[in-house]
């Protein structure tokens, strides 16, 4: 903190009180406990690889036009209420603070969760990357600050092997097909000496098909990495 910014917090501070990003309550600076609370975890049935609700019917579309390339995948929440604003201030509103009580809640839903994600037995944890044009905009890549804080929950390294090498379209509006086509060689792995024969656990915000957590997965598979993992805030 610069001087002039350490003498003006404390009249900024009554100025703008700390209050909740979502429901605006005062005190919690990001995201309160009652908010925090209010999430609510993805229908049952879940798929046991991808963790996505699946109709009872037709089974998991995502997982059964092609197995995604991670053991299996997680998601503290479904993509809607408390959880789907949040997300939208920590992605399109910098407040790259979300992190902080997200990634806690992340944290402690995957120690809930540690018999679908091998025991929490993993070398370190990679966030998916970003491109570096949008991480310049952006000037965060939010999954990477949400695992550096999983990190720090779960005593486990983090991984910065992977990244985005080309640009390519949200995956927002897209359709199944056009999603995997819009991501196919989009992750190289820079450094294939830290993932050789490592246990990986990949961290994103949202999983909507898990066709990025698919292609982030292959990528570290095709560099030589044991098995890879996935943990992400929603799913949907
Ligand atoms: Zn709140
Ligand atoms: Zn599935």
């Amino acid at each position: 903190m610069t001087t002039l910014a350490a003498v003006l917090d404390p009249f900024l501070s009554l100025l703008y009180p700390p209050r909740c990003l979502v429901c605006r309550a005062l005190g919690a600076a990001g995201l309160c406990t009652a908010c925090l609370e209010q999430i609510v975890s993805v229908a049952d049935p879940a798929c046991p690889v991808c963790g996505h609700t699946v109709d009872l019917n037709d089974g998991c579309l995502n997982c059964l036009s092609r197995r995604p390339a991670f053991v299996r995948a997680r998601a503290l929440g479904a993509y809607e209420g408390v959880l789907q604003t949040a997300i939208y201030h920590f992605k399109y509103r910098d407040r790259p603070q979300l992190a902080g009580p997200l990634g806690r809640s992340l944290a402690s839903f995957a120690r809930d969760q540690c018999a679908h994600l091998n025991d929490l037995k993993f070398d370190a944890l990679q966030p998916v990357p970003m491109h570096s044009t949008r991480r310049r905009l952006r000037g965060y890549n939010q999954s990477e600050r949400l695992a550096r804080v999983v990190c720090t929950e779960l005593g486990l390294p983090l991984c910065d092997a992977l990244v985005r090498s080309r640009p390519t379209r949200p995956q927002v509006g897209l359709a199944r097909e056009a999603r995997c086509h819009n991501l196919a060689g989009a992750f190289t792995v820079r450094r294939p000496e830290e993932v050789r024969g490592k246990t990986l656990l990949l961290i994103d915000d949202v999983a909507t098909t898990g066709s990025s957590l698919s292609e982030c997965a292959a990528a570290l598979r095709a560099a030589g990495a044991a098995a890879v993992y996935g943990l992400t805030l929603a799913a949907g």
